[in-house]
């Protein structure tokens, strides 16, 4: 039997929720009965999936951020020169606490949520993080808890967060060379700590361990062949990532992509590689093995062969604002109804209708938006910031 979703009038809806978010639900009650079938809450019928988006996308995974802030100023997502040390990042009243991390989690689950991702800023900076990640291990739904860090705590963290239930880890690390590191994380700690971050991980016992290297042209990618070989010699996965237009202050430049191909092309020169199949329907790298048999590497392409359809993630920021774009311009206030008392049907119910009416498709779109306004144009539209959303 398929239940009709539960429909409020306005002023109902309108008394705990901010003004977007009845644009969202108005929205989808123009949704056609087709949609809506397929939105209704799993669990009422087991043949019905979670809700689907208007691209028919699944919502899958969970990224959180749980802190605005870093101790690194990566010139491609926090410059110095502007979170300097008079930057204001978000007071303490303002950021969401462990409990309402988790019970956001559990109101997601039954909308198809069953994968996270926990991010930043530095996420390691996030006090007490081991308990977030307990509790959401003791989350029933939620299968597989990652993290991405810089990997400069991990010596003292990566034990409490392998007890505490953490499934997988990615590790942020743009070069081996350290002055082309130091370069590209704004003068901050050194790339030794990051290493010795890497080794105390898998000493404690994560398997897998992936490691992330945005690539600038003219900047770092000298030095990709080196990265290759340490992932080869220590098992893991490096994923190269084209660097991306996230954010408005990073002074981003097309010129400083080097695409997905260029990267497979000049690790293949020094050992060489065959495509794999990916592991899953949406996964963001392409995968890619050493013919020698030397592991895996991967390439993450969100430029130059960007992978929309596939989408089924949707960002929490530190502050609540639940974002279901990278480039989004905004974000719906979940903190908001949250803290003003709203139940857990009322907060799934406003979760449910953002993902019913969302349509992103920034990095398809972005050719045919610059033509329209230019790079400058598109900028000025607005769009969060890295460090908010986290990846
Ligand atoms: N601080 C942690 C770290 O660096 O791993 C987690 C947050 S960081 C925002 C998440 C990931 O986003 C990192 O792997 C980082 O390299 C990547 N990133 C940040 N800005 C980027 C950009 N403009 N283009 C591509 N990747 C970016
Ligand atoms: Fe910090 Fe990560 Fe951003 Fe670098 S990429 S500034 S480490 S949040
Ligand atoms: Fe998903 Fe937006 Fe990235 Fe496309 S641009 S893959 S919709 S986050």
């Amino acid at each position: 039997m398929t239940l009709p979703p539960k429909v409020w009038n306005q002023s109902e809806f309108a008394s705990f929720v901010p003004p977007r978010c009845i644009s969202y639900y108005l929205a989808c009650l123009e949704l056609n009965q087709e949609e809506v079938r397929r939105a209704v809450i799993p669990g009422r019928d087991s043949n019905i999936q979670g809700p689907r988006d208007r691209r028919d996308r699944p919502l899958r995974d969970l990224r959180i951020s749980v802190t605005d802030r870093c101790n690194f100023r990566c010139t491609y997502c926090m410059p110095e020169e502007i979170f300097g040390e008079r930057y204001q990042f978000l007071p303490r009243e303002e950021i969401l606490s462990f409990e309402e991390i988790l019970r956001l989690t559990r109101i997601m689950v039954p909308l198809g949520v069953s994968k996270i991702r926990i991010t930043g800023g530095e996420p390691l900076l996030r006090h007490d993080l081991p308990r977030l990640i307990q509790g959401l291990r003791d989350t029933p739904g939620v299968e597989d808890i990652a993290l991405t860090t810089n990997g400069t705590l991990l010596k003292y963290m990566a034990g409490h967060l392998h007890r505490s239930g953490l499934s997988r880890l990615t590790i942020s690390l743009d070069s081996l060379d350290p002055e082309v590191f130091h370069l590209m994380n704004g003068g901050k700690l050194d790339v030794a700590k990051v290493l010795e971050g890497i080794e105390t991980a898998q000493g404690v016992g994560f398997n897998a361990i992936k490691i992330n290297c945005v690539v600038q042209k003219g900047v770092n990618d000298h030095t990709l062949v080196d990265l290759a070989r340490y992932g080869r010699i220590h098992g893991h996965v490096v994923r190269f990532i084209e660097y991306m237009d996230v954010g408005t202050r990073n002074t981003w430049d097309l010129q400083q992509v080097l695409s997905g191909e260029e990267i497979v092309a000049r690790i293949g020169e020094s050992f060489p590689l065959e495509p794999l199949a990916p592991n899953y329907r949406g996964e963001v790298a392409r995968r890619y093995q050493y013919r020698d048999g030397g592991g895996e590497v991967g390439v993450i392409s969100s430029v130059s062969q960007p992978f929309c359809g596939d989408c089924s993630r949707v960002r929490m920021t530190t502050g609540g604002e639940l974002m279901t774009c990278l480039f989004a311009s905004s974000g719906t206030d979940l903190r908001g109804p949250l803290r003003k008392g709203a139940s857990d049907d009322e907060l799934g119910e406003i979760i449910r209708c953002i993902w019913l009416a969302r349509e992103d498709r920034y990095s398809e779109e972005r050719g045919d938006l610059v033509q329209a306004d230019g790079e400058d144009g598109l900028a000025r539209r607005g769009r969060v910031e890295m460090y908010q959303i986290g990846g």
